[in-house]
This record gives structure tokens, sequence and C-alpha cells, in this order.
């Protein structure tokens, strides 16, 4: 009866002060709403079901040794620049973001090994070295890659910084990705311009980062290269859980409460209007908005079960195509650190099919004999992931999501798929591994839908393919439920880091300041006024 009384005392004491936000999930996604919401006036809970802030882009300690459980390329700092700046702080006093290059290391199993530069000249001279018949097409393919990423961030377009719920938006720059051959894949816009097979490979992967197919994925990803190359490739010493653990510091310096082992069970709503949230716990969070940052999945078909939905039905929801599975072994090494000597922060191992495996993985549902990976090594610039002389690394196979018919039995392969991996990592990258190992976690799509709550065990949610972005994804402002917002990977503009800082930015465009005004950069009608206080 007490907690009881607390909680009412507590509840009423938010709504008689400011207007209050209820944030679901501390994601990269929900963590810059939420300090977006609290410099824009308003009391901000963030209720998060695990026990630590950043969500996948978290991490886990063992034995001495960090384990970043996600993101390990953060492109586009000034997101984060602007995102510390828009709550009146410096981001570089929070966080010590350090750029890299060479960006990566990508083996081929011939042997080649292709070092992506930051540096033009640098990054010529090493397609020239390996490919010297496609240097041209190469130089062509980067004023492409720029035009891509002038159609999607520029001050005219910014539709990757803009709201898309209206129908419109996304109409009017169709003829645009028309002109732009919007409807190629990545690959076979990369495919026009180079002919090794190689270097097609090299610069058509990044999709799979953020879950797309590079084989189906629309071409306009392949703004990914004139995005590395001219803000570079970054990572924040303390790995990327230092970043959310910074955002964390600024939501609790603005005077807000971050509610960690608190699971939300379902989004209150009342007449038509979001008044709330649910926790497991059955204690009742009165808010004036929610911001969900859970997967739009599971806030559309778990978390609103008991109301009707327009558009996203569950239905619907289980017709999307789903972003892959991920298999990730996370592993530390003693006696290592001068040990692999050219194995550098960020290695991509190609196996010996690139189109075959894809499919295997996105269309046959199949968990293939060979595989490619991403090995991770943050130790080269960063002491602080494991005990002296020891090296943390991280190892990541794109695997089939569990939406398919017969889906993998993971608790069956899980080991024998990770010996596979040792096997592959002995041979070809790490000889002699097996006698440096010591601590060893795994991370299956089971682990991705039971932690995360991610539907089908997906790794970045909803497919970012050309009919399931902008205006196609979930909306920023729910269509159906006024008072209801979302942010991160399975809203607009979509996954990866950059895109779920965006998303949050979006949405705090469409939500007024506390005091009743909108920022100013907002379009003009861009809220719809039926859905907003
Ligand atoms: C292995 C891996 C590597 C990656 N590498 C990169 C990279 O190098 N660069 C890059 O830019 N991106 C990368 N990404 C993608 C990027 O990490 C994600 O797109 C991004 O972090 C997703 O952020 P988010 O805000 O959408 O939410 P998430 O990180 O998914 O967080 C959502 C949070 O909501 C919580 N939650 C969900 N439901 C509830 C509920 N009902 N109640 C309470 N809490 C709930 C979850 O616990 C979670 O903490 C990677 C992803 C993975 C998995």
């Amino acid at each position: 009866m007490l907690v009881k009384l607390d909680t009412l005392e507590k509840n009423i004491k938010i709504k008689s002060a400011k207007k209050h936000v209820a944030v679901i999930g501390a994601g990269f996604g929900g963590l810059a709403a939420a300090m977006r919401m609290g410099a824009k006036g308003y009391q901000v809970t963030v209720v998060d079901k695990l026990d630590i802030v950043g969500g996948r882009g978290s991490c886990i300690e063992k034995g001495g040794y960090r384990f970043d459980l996600g993101p390990t390329i953060i492109t586009m700092p000034h997101l984060l620049e602007e995102l510390w700046a828009f709550c009146g702080k410096r981001f570089s006093n929070y966080i010590d973001l350090r750029a890299k290059t060479p960006f990566y290391t990508i083996t081929f199993p011939d042997g080649t090994k292709f070092h992506a530069q930051q540096d033009e000249t640098l990054m010529r001279k090493e397609v020239a070295r390996l490919f010297p018949n496609d240097l041209d097409g190469y130089d062509r393919f980067m004023v492409d890659s720029e035009r891509r990423y002038e159609f999607a961030f520029s001050s005219t377009n910014k539709i990757g910084r803009l709201p898309m719920q209206r129908l419109w938006d996304t109409l009017k720059v169709i003829p645009k990705f028309a002109l732009m051959r919007a409807d190629r894949s990545v690959f076979g816009n990369a495919a026009k311009y180079v002919k090794d097979e190689r270097l097609r490979m090299a610069l058509s992967f990044h999709p799979l980062f953020v879950g797309g197919n590079p084989f189906t994925v629309t071409s306009m990803w392949g703004l990914v290269c004139h995005l590395e190359k001219t803000y570079g490739v970054h990572y924040a010493i303390g790995g990327s859980v230092a970043i959310a653990k910074g955002m964390a510091k600024v939501i609790s310096q603005q005077g807000n409460e971050l509610r960690l082992n608190s699971q939300v069970d379902e989004i209150l709503v009342s007449s038509g209007k979001v008044t709330g949230v649910k926790l497991s716990s059955g204690e009742d969070l009165a808010a004036d908005i929610v911001i969900s940052n859970a997967d739009s999945g599971h806030t559309y078909n778990q978390l609103l079960r008991k109301s009707k939905k327009k558009r996203w039905t569950d239905k619907k929801i289980g017709r999307q195509r789903w972003s892959m599975g991920l298999f990730v072994w996370y592993f530390g090494t003693n006696n290592t650190r001068s040990l692999w000597k050219d194995v550098d922060f960020h290695t991509v191992v190609n196996g010996p099919r690139y189109k075959g495996l894809v499919n295997d993985i996105f269309v046959n549902g199949k968990l293939s004999d060979d595989m490619s990976l991403y090995v991770h090594r943050p130790t080269v610039v960063d002491s602080t992931a494991a005990p002296k002389n020891c090296d943390t690394f991280y190892a990541l196979s794109p695997v089939p999501n569990l939406g398919f018919k017969n889906p993998i039995d993971w608790q069956k392969e899980a080991e024998p798929y990770r010996k596979k991996m040792q096997d592959l990592l002995e041979k070809n990258l790490l000889p002699g591994l097996g006698k440096h190992l010591t601590e060893s976690e795994i991370m299956t799509p089971i682990d991705f839908r039971d932690k995360y709550l991610s539907p089908f065990g997906s790794g970045f949610s909803m497919e970012p393919q050309m009919f399931q972005s902008a205006w196609f994804r979930p909306h920023n402002i729910s269509e159906n439920f006024p008072g209801l917002y979302l942010v991160g990977a399975g809203t607009h503009p979509g996954p990866g880091v950059p895109g779920v800082l965006a998303s949050a930015e979006i949405v705090a465009k469409l939500i007024p300041n506390a005091d009743g005004t909108f920022e100013k950069s907002i379009r003009k009608n861009e809220t719809n006024l039926e859905y907003s206080l």
C-alpha cells in the first residue's frame, strides 16, 4: 500500500509540474529523444528492461574484458555534437571520440587485402594498386555516392532528417529517385561503375551493417562511401556504451529519471489517446507523451495489443521484410597484444561466396557452410577493453532471422557454428587462437528476440528497403494514437547510429516545446495538430 501511495504521489507531482514524457527504451534513439525533450522543458522518464543503457550499443563485462555488443563504427559525429549542443553542452567534454584510419581491411579468399582509407589520395592509390583497370570507374562511383548523399542529407532535401509521415513528401521525391535509379540495388549500382568482383563487394557491403541485402536494398544507400570519406569512421574510447553513458549523464543533469530493469508491458490508451505506460511490475506511469524506442513491430503488436490499429496491424507487421539475424561471438585472448600484428581494428573476412551467401541469409533462410565475418579488435586503440597484454574481439556473421518457415534451431546449432567460426579465424586471421582463448560469449537471433524484444530476432528491425523507407516505414508520429511518437531503427529514417539519432531529432521537431512553441526548423504545417497536445 505504501508503494502504491508513493507512486500516486509521484504521478500527481509529475502532473502538477511540467508535462511528462515517458520514453520506452534506453537505446541510442530513446536516449537522444530524452535528451532533446529534457532540453525542450519536459519532465522525462526513460524506462528500459535491461540493467544498462545503450540497448544494442551496450556492453557486457567479464573477467576484466569489456565486450561492446553492437555498434563499433561511429559515422557522422556531427549528429552527436549537434545533439549535445541542443542541450547546451559540449560533446567533447563527455566523450573521447577518435577518428580511425585506415577505416577497415577487407580480405578475400585469394589473399588480397584491401585497406579502405579516408584520405582520397591514399584510397585512390589502394584502388590503383589492386584494381588498376577500375580506378576511373571508382572515381565516377564516388561522384555518384556524393550525389546520393547530397540528395538524402543536403540542406534542401534532408529527407533523412525530416519527418516523412505525409505521403506527399515521399511522392515528390520519386522523380529524383527515378533519375538516380533508386530502383537499382547498391550492388547493381557499384557493378555499373567497376568490374572487379572484389571491388564491387568492397563498395557495396555497407547495407549489411544496417540489416539490408546489398543485392536488393536501394542504391541510395550507396551514399555511405561518401559519408565515410567526408566525416570519417570514429570510435569512442570506452566503447559505444561510453556514448550511451554520456547521454544518460546529460539526462540526469537535466533533472530527469532513468529507470533500468523495468519493462513496459503496455502503452495505455484512453479515448484513443495515449495516457502513459504500464510496467510489467503492474505500476502505471502517467504521461502526456509517450516516445517508444522499442522496435516499431513490438510497439504496435505487443505494447498496443489491446488497441485497434489502422495501419500497423499484426498482419501487416508480419508481412514486412525483416533484416537478417546476427550470430556474434565475443571472445577474450591472453598474451596476444604483440601477436597478430597486422590484424587491425575492423576487418572483413570474405568467404568464397558473396551473392550466394547473401541469398542464403535473406532469401533461403539457410545456415550456410561458408561464412563471411566482420571482426572487431578494439584493443588496438582502446586499452580499457581488456586486461594488460590481452585482447577483446568480436566476430559477427550475418545469418537468417527467425521469420523463416523452419527457423534455425540455435539450441543445437550455436556451438558447432561458433566452433566453425573459430576454425575459420585460426586459419585465416588469428593463427593459434585456441591456445589464447579466455572468455567467450555468444549472441544468436534468439538473444536478439529475447533481450531486445526484436521481432523475428532481427539484428536491425525492418529491412531498410525502398518500400519500407520514408513514408512506407512506421512513422515517427503515430498515425493512430495521438501522443505517441516513435524513435529508433524501426522508424524513419532507419537503422544505424546516425539513423536513430536523426529519428530523435525528427521527433523533437514534431513535438512542441513545453511552452507550446515549435522549433524554427520545422516546415509549415509539419505537425498535424490533431496529433499534437
Ligand atoms: C552487432 C551489431 C553491430 C552494429 N554495428 C553498427 C555500427 O558499427 N555502426 C552503426 O551505426 N550501427 C551499428 N549497428 C546498428 C545500431 O547499433 C542500431 O541500429 C542502433 O543502436 C539501434 O538503436 P535503437 O535506438 O533503435 O534501439 P536499441 O538499441 O534496439 O534499443 C532499444 C531499447 O529498448 C528496450 N526495450 C525494448 N522493448 C522494451 C519494453 N517493452 N520495455 C522496456 N524497454 C524496452 C531494449 O531493452 C533496448 O535497450 C549495429 C547493430 C548490431 C546489433
